[in-house]
């Protein structure tokens, strides 16, 4: 629970992008119904989606991506300083995300096998936290835009910023889904934070945890409900390390 805000009334922000599909920024930027009036707040200096303004000075910075090259790290470095507040939006910069499948094998292997014998230059892949301080994070694969505007206001009127501390499963249960498990897949709903209104078990597929894990979390339990139904601990593992987000839990041997 946090408590950010400004003095004056027209918020400087720039939105900008690492190694990352730039889905989050393109979520933001398509939300044309209430674009307008999310722009009216905002004084748009950097963001490339919506805008050719480009300035150096903002309150805000809206970070999308993870750092993979020695550049970007120089980069990050120079907006941390440039902004007061600094948000992490989207998986790939809140954890890693999908970029970080790549951290699963070793690196030289990686490139030899995507470029061949072209010089790449190319870290492991971090997320945002690793490399500078983060003010706050908003999660997913892409963010819900409807979350981005609303802490963003948050931030600007000085509001309480909160995320959903509950599970998927509880947005997946209201939608009255029958469970994936019952169907024979592992799903991780249940311990990941809730917030997309369970927009993949709707719609009949596993949730990855592109969110992360919710808050107290009993990932024994869940390794049991796994091991009861009979499937894969392999599959579980699969997906917990797709986003980078249950790092901690992955090949968790209690
Ligand atoms: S979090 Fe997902 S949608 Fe957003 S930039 Fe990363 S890969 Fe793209
Ligand atoms: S399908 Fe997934 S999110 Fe839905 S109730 Fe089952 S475990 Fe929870
Ligand atoms: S259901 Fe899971 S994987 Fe899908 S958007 Fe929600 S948190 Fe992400």
């Amino acid at each position: 629970m946090q408590h950010l805000g400004f003095s004056h009334s027209k918020i400087k922000i720039g939105s900008f992008d690492f190694t990352c599909c730039e889905g989050c920024q393109l979520q933001l930027a398509n939300r044309e119904s209430t674009l307008p009036a999310f722009l009216e707040l905002l004084d748009i200096r950097n963001f490339r989606e919506i805008s050719s303004e480009r300035h150096d000075d903002y309150d805000i910075a809206l970070i999308e991506g993870s750092i993979t090259r020695e550049d970007e790290v120089e980069r990050l470095k120079t907006i941390r300083n440039n902004a007061k507040i600094l948000i992490a939006y989207g998986s790939c910069a809140c954890f890693g995300g999908v970029n970080s499948l790549k951290n699963h094998f070793p690196i030289e292997e990686s490139i030899k096998e995507v470029y061949g014998d072209k010089e790449i230059d190319t870290l492991p892949v971090r997320k945002i936290s690793d490399v500078v301080d983060v003010d706050l994070s908003i999660p997913g694969c892409p963010v819900s835009k409807e979350e981005v505007e609303r802490i963003v206001v948050s931030v600007v009127t000085g509001s309480l910023i909160e995320l959903p501390k509950y599970p998927v499963c509880v947005e997946c249960k209201q939608n009255l889904n029958t469970c994936l498990f019952d169907l024979g897949e592992v799903c991780l709903g249940s311990i990941t934070r809730a917030g997309c209104n369970a927009v993949c078990t709707t719609g009949k597929t596993p949730c990855l945890g592109c969110r992360g894990p919710a808050d107290d979390i009993n990932f024994t339990s869940f390794k049991e409900l796994v091991a009861e139904k009979k499937l894969s601990i392999d599959d579980m593992n699969e997906k917990l390390g797709f986003y980078n987000c249950f790092e901690e839990f992955r090949h968790d041997k209690s």
